[in-house]
């Protein structure tokens, strides 16, 4: 990732002085330049940036100004702002690091302490980055199946439960389905654990196919797995079902796996809000409904009540 500043001066000489100064160091690839603060908040909007330097006394939009209008945009929260302010500038200079300024430099600004101070809250921005990036990684891994990479059983609770609320409030659709791979016990003995691993993460890919983006596919257990489908009536959710068992059905798995013909079978229950059930009452609708899918011959779709 290039590295970039952004200086919001109205002085061109200002602005060159402080590239100048910068330059030598090589602390970034890209240095951008605004002569107000609306100039650089829409330099910002094309081009995000890792440090912005900003002038306070400018015509327009000035840096506090500009200060408030980065505190309305998130994605641009993290982004570290050092104010230049004159020499005996307090109130100033306290106003500015209140609205949310990280630091200040005061003009005509000591080239050393310019360096240094960039320096630094580059450094923090780069440690900050690394820290939300590994953040996000754990996040995504503790709610991932690591064999499937659909979410894991815990994560996939976690949505329900929100589900089943955001279905009580607003009285919208919810529906669920389970599915469970057909005589996989006689799959696993006859080609290998490791091969029925190769099946199970086929059967993922097959559900994220069928399923919409907003649905929630996940691995509830060894060879189960369940789909959370938000605003879909029990019609639609049966359709997207015996799709779903369509699609497995008819995937010619090749190499070792090529005699195969692997079916599924599947539990679909529409949340109902009349019958006040709990998220696990609600897991065991569609699980009462695979049941009989099973006992009903295997590879169908059945559903709730
Ligand atoms: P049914 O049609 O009634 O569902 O029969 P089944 O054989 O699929 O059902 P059962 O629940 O008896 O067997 C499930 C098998 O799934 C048993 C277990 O060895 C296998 N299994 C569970 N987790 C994994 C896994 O991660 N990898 C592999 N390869 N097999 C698994
Ligand atoms: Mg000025
Ligand atoms: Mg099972
Ligand atoms: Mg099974």
């Amino acid at each position: 990732m290039p590295t970039s500043v952004l200086i919001i001066d109205d002085s061109v000489t200002v602005r060159e002085q402080i590239i100048r100064t910068l330059e030598p160091f090589k602390l970034f690839d890209r240095y951008y330049e605004a002569e107000d603060g609306l100039d650089g908040f829409k330099k910002l909007s094309s081009s995000p940036v890792d440090i912005i330097l900003c002038d306070l006394e400018m015509p327009r939009i000035d840096g506090f100004k500009f200060l408030n209008m980065l505190k309305n945009r998130p994605e641009l929260q993290d982004v570290p702002v050092i104010i230049l302010t004159g020499m005996n500038d307090r109130e100033r200079k306290l106003k500015g690091l209140e609205q949310g300024a990280s630091d200040y430099i005061t003009k005509p600004f000591d080239h050393e302490e310019l360096v240094a101070r960039v320096k630094i809250h580059l450094k923090i921005k780069t440690l900050q980055d690394e820290l939300k990036r590994s953040n996000e990684k754990l996040q995504k891994l503790s709610n991932t199946d690591h064999l499937t990479e659909l979410f894991n059983r815990r994560y996939m609770m976690e949505v329900l439960e929100k589900e089943v609320q955001r279905s009580v409030r607003k009285g919208s659709d919810l529906s669920i389905i389970m599915l469970d791979v057909d005589h996989f016990k006689q799959v696993n003995d006859r080609y290998g654990h490791l091969q029925g691993d190769v099946i199970l993460k086929r059967v993922a890919l097959q559900l994220k196919q069928e399923l919409r983006s907003y649905d929630c596919a996940a691995r509830y257990g060894g060879e189960e797995f369940i789909s959370i489908l938000p605003d879909s009536s029990l019609q639609q959710s049966l359709l997207v079902a015996d799709r779903i068992r369509l699609a497995i059905q008819a995937f010619k798995f090749d190499g070792p796996l090529a005699p195969l013909c692997l079916t599924a079978s599947l539990g679909v229950a529409h949340f109902s809000m009349e019958q006040s059930v709990t998220v696990d009452g609600f897991i065991k609708q569609a699980d009462d409904a695979l049941y009989r899918a099973k006992a009903n011959g295997r590879n169908r779709v059945e559903f709730h009540p």
